[in-house]
């Protein structure tokens, strides 16, 4: 019996990722560390985005990817409960108010880019 068929696909170059230009379909070939990188086709000059690593290791653990996301999503919700409650209070003053929510900015954006990572690894499931 021949249970043991696992299709060990040869693995190209580890560290470069191919892939097509969507906007003109030139191949380019990048750097592994790229991945996820915004970066402009030498071609047609438009701003790609370097897909993940996906083949083998996009589908590895997007799980875990998931969960932080979803508990940072959790720990914002509550710091913003947290503040909102504060505020009310009035124990803040206004200086102390807005550096907090500079702080806030920077975690949503954060997020958003978090958001946008696990999404490029996990296209159409
Ligand atoms: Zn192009």
């Amino acid at each position: 019996m021949n249970t043991n068929d696992s299709a060990d696909a040869v693995e190209p170059t580890v560290t470069d990722i191919l892939f097509e230009c969507p906007q003109c379909g030139k191949s380019l070939e990048i750097d592994a560390r790229g991945a996820g990188y915004l970066i402009v086709c030498p071609d047609c000059h438009n701003e790609i985005q370097v897909p993940a690593w996906n083949a083998e290791h996009g589908s590895e653990a997007p799980s875990e990817d998931e969960r932080h996301r979803v508990e940072i999503e959790e720990m914002l919700g509550q710091l913003q409960a947290k503040i909102a409650r504060l505020e009310h209070q009035q124990r803040l003053d206004d200086q102390c108010i807005k550096r907090i929510g500079d702080e806030l900015v920077l975690i949503q954006a954060a997020l958003d880019r978090i958001t946008e990572v696990v999404e490029t690894r996990n296209p159409a499931s």
